[in-house]
């Protein structure tokens, strides 16, 4: 007997639905607004921590799903409503993954309520990683964290650019250096807690899509926090930090343990984009006539249709793969999470574009969702990794070989 399948449970489809008609009512109709405004939507924030969905207990639920699949689905759903709101909404998780992937027990306890906050007292969390001088190459950090043994605090300095959530956060998670001399291998996370002096929001980036999340530099000049602040504890710390002076291998690098459980949820963000643009141009085509018949008797409208519903298809298949394989602790062999977020997000690109070309004129105008959504897509090629340095990442795991 096989117990392979590919439906869904009755947990997962209760969930996929509330969050579809959450995602229908309320973020949907909401999208055009924020894009325009390009800020943090608060008040649909709100209504979904009133409902239970922007909570602790909602989203660790999801993490936590034995197939691995909720997260994705969770994800998709949001982002089919509109990619900038559910980044609004999903972006505290990448904060909470950092804690998750390095705290102990105890500082997932304290810390992970304190990023959701309550529906009567939002909080969000940001997760703090890239600089300007440190993009794709994250061994090259500058963000410098010293420790003073007396007071037991580390003092953080450096600039944190790009960051979701950045400055309007109330917890960031900051990967910082402790010993430059060793690269990722040197490198630790913080939590910075609410309020601390010394944290500030640089500035604010306008962007070409996802305008409805914040996106800012984080500027750190002397900020301290206590020993409890850094997460997995100073004793293990110390512990890494000497095998990696002795050239042994460590099983974790800080920032890279963050975005490995990641890429599939950020993958399944770019499916829901993707699903909704195809949607969209695919009713488009059956309504809208020329010469007389509706555009989608075309063959050349028709195969782009067959096209873009194959990749959609293919990406979400790819992101439930790898995100299975982490929650079942698979190793990936082959570079399956990269593997599943480059596919997923080149695939919104050009499914987005695609819909356009469907629609037209119609296609090109802000009264259409349409290019909103092929802004919105374009981040899933850039953010957590560019779909270039994915590529490296798959083609050294299955060519076992150091590509450049
Ligand atoms: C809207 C937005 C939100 C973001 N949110 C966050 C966040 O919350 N937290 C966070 O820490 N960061 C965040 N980022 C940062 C994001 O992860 C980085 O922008 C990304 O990793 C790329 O770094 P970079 O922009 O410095 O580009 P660079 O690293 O300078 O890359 C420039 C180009 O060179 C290519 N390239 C670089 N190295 C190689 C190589 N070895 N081989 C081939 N090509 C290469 C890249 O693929 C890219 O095409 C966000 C960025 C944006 C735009």
């Amino acid at each position: 007997m096989s117990n392979f399948s590919m439906d869904l449970n009755e947990d997962q489809l209760q969930i996929q639905k509330w969050v579809h008609d959450f995602s229908e009512n309320v973020i949907r109709p909401a999208a055009h607004e924020w894009d325009e405004r390009e800020e943090t939507p608060w008040p649909i924030i709100e209504e979904a921590a009133k409902i239970g969905i922007y909570s602790a207990e909602f989203f660790s639920q999801a993490f936590f799903d034995p197939t691995g699949l909720m997260m994705p689905i969770v994800n998709e759903e949001l982002s089919w409503g509109d990619g900038g709101i559910a980044l609004s909404i999903v972006g505290t998780t990448l904060g909470v993954a950092g804690i998750v992937a390095n705290g102990t027990p105890e500082q997932m306890m304290e810390w992970v309520p304190q990023c959701f906050g309550t529906p009567d007292d939002i909080k969000l969390a940001a997760f703090c990683v890239s600089e300007p001088d440190a993009g794709s190459d994250v061994s090259s950090l500058r963000t410098k964290a010293v420790y003073d043994e007396k007071s037991d605090t580390w003092t953080l300095n450096g600039t944190k650019t790009w960051i979701t959530n950045g400055g309007i956060a109330d917890v960031h998670v900051v990967v910082a250096s402790v010993d430059s001399e060793l690269g990722s291998r040197g490198q630790a996370s913080f939590v910075v807690p609410p309020g601390t002096p010394g944290l500030s929001q640089g500035q604010k980036f306008q962007k070409m899509g996802i305008r409805a999340s914040h996106t800012a530099e984080v500027v750190l000049d002397d900020c301290k926090v206590p020993g409890s602040c850094l997460l997995g504890g100073k004793e293990k710390l110390d512990e890494r930090l000497a095998k990696a002076r002795e050239g042994k291998k460590s099983s974790s690098q800080a920032a890279m343990a963050t975005f490995e459980a990641s890429r599939p949820i950020v993958g399944a963000q770019a499916v829901g984009i993707t699903r909704a643009a195809y949607e969209y141009a695919l009713q488009y085509a059956k309504e809208r006539k020329q010469f007389g018949r509706a555009i989608i008797e075309n063959q050349g409208i028709a195969f782009k249709l067959a096209d873009m519903k194959t990749r959609l298809d293919a990406s979400r298949l790819l992101v439930w793969r790898a995100a299975w394989m982490a929650q079942s602790r698979k190793k990936f062999e082959a570079g399956e999470g990269s593997m599943s977020k480059m596919y997923a997000g080149e695939t919104a690109v050009w499914v987005t574009e695609q819909a356009i070309q469907i629609l037209g004129g119609y296609g090109y105008v802000r009264e259409y969702p349409v290019e909103r959504w092929h802004r919105d897509s374009k981040i899933y090629t850039i953010f957590e990794g560019t779909s270039e340095i994915q590529r490296l990442i798959v083609a050294r795991a299955i060519s076992g070989m150091y590509i450049r």
